[in-house]
């Protein structure tokens, strides 16, 4: 099995620093189940190819195992020659440094877009090329593939589900590498070395900032996980840190409209509302499902989001087809980058600031920072906070317990802790505050999501 990987980037040879793999030297890795040696065919300033030939042991990967599979399956197989989660353990652990996006000696080339090529040599999929194409092209790669017969001396016997893939993009290398690191083995519907939780973890990790927007995630999550129902449960409901609505949603049948998240937004269009908001912040915008409900809306006349994130900034552009609005609505929505956390002059003046399961995203060690940005410096005369109220939890079946909604949530609060916190902000920062549950309200636990509204003391 060889992975190859192609850069035009000039000098070319960069990539040796990029994979911390010196394009002199061939190097041999141990791995549990084979070995993995990377060699470079090429390496001159024009164009430079890193090669990782993967030997994989098929006699080592059974010995001292007994298990009720025929001896010759076991020992006659494919998984020597083609592609598999084995490819992922070992770009893991050969290139682990450049797919966790470091690179001390050349830092500035981590996020840089390099012209790429990988050529995967074979890949099985039994999908055939529409479902490899499905896989990459929706990241941006111009794939082709070839296919073999089976035989060439029986061509009647038809193609193998056999491909060598070539995938040319320009990107960033560490997103190369966690592109394949999660979808060769989705390719690969073959036994899994090993699915445990933790499968979920990588997968979340290595799916980090495009598989959220992946149009066949869903079929991603699955086969990686290899049709654990549990697991992919677990790995979708906390995929997308934009889409809150993807909440573990065992209570509320999917065809429920509105969802909960519909429900929230809703809600906080009708506080802004209620206090005659005209020029709005929504403050950790997201891909702005906020704002579309704003940018409709004609008594909200102008409208600012905020987000740390560029990607979700992008995917609101886009959402909301900002550079093609007609007329009466050009100019009407402003997307800005920053943080919270930092004071921003550009949020002073506004009417209302909205925060929409935002502060849970935020260090506990950062809030404080936050509260004054929000309510010292930027100072709107109603700010609408909502979060999850962490009692309801225990209502999702499929969250395990004592686990958060979403992986990127650094905490989520009982209705008491949001009441206390919701209290001294109020105090401090001369506002006064109301709470109201959202969604629909158990007599324990109470409702799924909590929202409180300030608002600035008069004079
Ligand atoms: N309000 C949106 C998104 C909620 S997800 C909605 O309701 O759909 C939380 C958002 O907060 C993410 O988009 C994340 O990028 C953003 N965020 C996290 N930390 C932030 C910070 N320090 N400053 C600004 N935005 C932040």
């Amino acid at each position: 099995m060889l992975l190859t990987i192609t850069t035009t980037y000039s000098p070319a040879t960069e990539l040796g620093y990029l994979l911390h793999k010196h394009p002199n030297k061939v190097q041999t890795f141990p791995l549990t189940f084979g070995q993995a040696h990377v060699f470079y065919p090429e390496a001159t300033a024009a164009r430079c190819t890193a090669a990782l030939l993967l030997s994989v042991d098929p006699v080592g990967l059974v010995r001292g195992k007994t298990r009720g599979d025929g001896l010759v399956d076991q020992y006659v197989n494919d998984r020597p020659y083609t592609a598999s989660s084995f490819l992922s353990v070992a770009i893991a652990q050969v290139f682990g440094t450049a797919l966790a996006g470091h690179c001390k000696a050349r830092p500035e080339l981590v996020e840089q877009r390099l012209p790429l090529e990988a050529t995967i040599a074979v890949v099985p999929s039994q999908g055939g090329t529409p479902l490899i194409r499905s896989l990459f092209e929706p990241l941006g790669y111009t794939v082709s593939a070839t296919s073999y017969s089976l035989d060439e001396q029986f061509p009647q016997w038809g193609d193998s589900p056999y491909y060598t893939v070539r995938l040319s993009a320009t990107l960033p290398l560490y997103q190369l590498l966690n592109h394949l690191y999660v979808l060769i083995p989705v390719l690969d519907n073959d036994k899994h070395y090993y699915v445990g939780d933790d499968e979920v973890a990588k997968l979340l990790r290595h799916g980090d900032g495009w598989l959220e927007f992946h149009p066949e995630r869903q079929l991603i999550a699955k086969r990686y996980l290899k049709r654990s129902r549990h697991l992919t449960t677990i790995a979708l409901s906390r995929l997308v840190p934009e889409n809150v609505d993807e909440e573990p949603s065992s209570l509320t049948p999917e065809n429920q409209v509105p969802s909960l998240h519909e429900q929230r937004l809703m809600m906080v269009v009708e506080e802004l509302k209620k206090h005659e908001s005209h020029r709005v912040l929504d403050l950790g915008c997201g891909e702005g499902r906020l704002l579309r409900y704003l940018l409709k809306d004609p008594s909200f006349k102008e409208v600012v989001g905020l987000d740390v994130s560029h990607p979700a900034l992008a995917r609101a552009q886009e959402r909301l087809h900002l550079d093609r609005l007609p007329s009466h609505l050009d100019g009407k929505v402003t997307l800005l980058h920053g943080s919270l956390t930092y004071r921003d002059r550009r949020l002073e003046g506004f009417d209302a600031a909205a925060l929409v399961e935002v502060i849970e995203h935020l260090d506990l060690s950062r809030i404080p920072a936050f509260e004054r940005v929000v309510f010292e410096f930027a100072r709107p005369k109603v700010v609408v906070v909502t979060t999850p109220n962490a009692e309801y939890n225990r209502l999702y079946p499929s969250l395990p317990q004592g686990a958060m909604r979403h992986k990127d949530h650094r905490f989520e609060w009982t209705r008491q802790q949001f009441a206390d916190w919701a209290q001294k902000v109020a105090r401090r920062f001369g506002y006064a505050v109301r709470i109201d549950g959202l969604g629909p309200q158990d007599p324990t636990v109470g409702s799924p999501s909590q929202m409180g509204v300030f608002t600035q003391h008069v004079g």
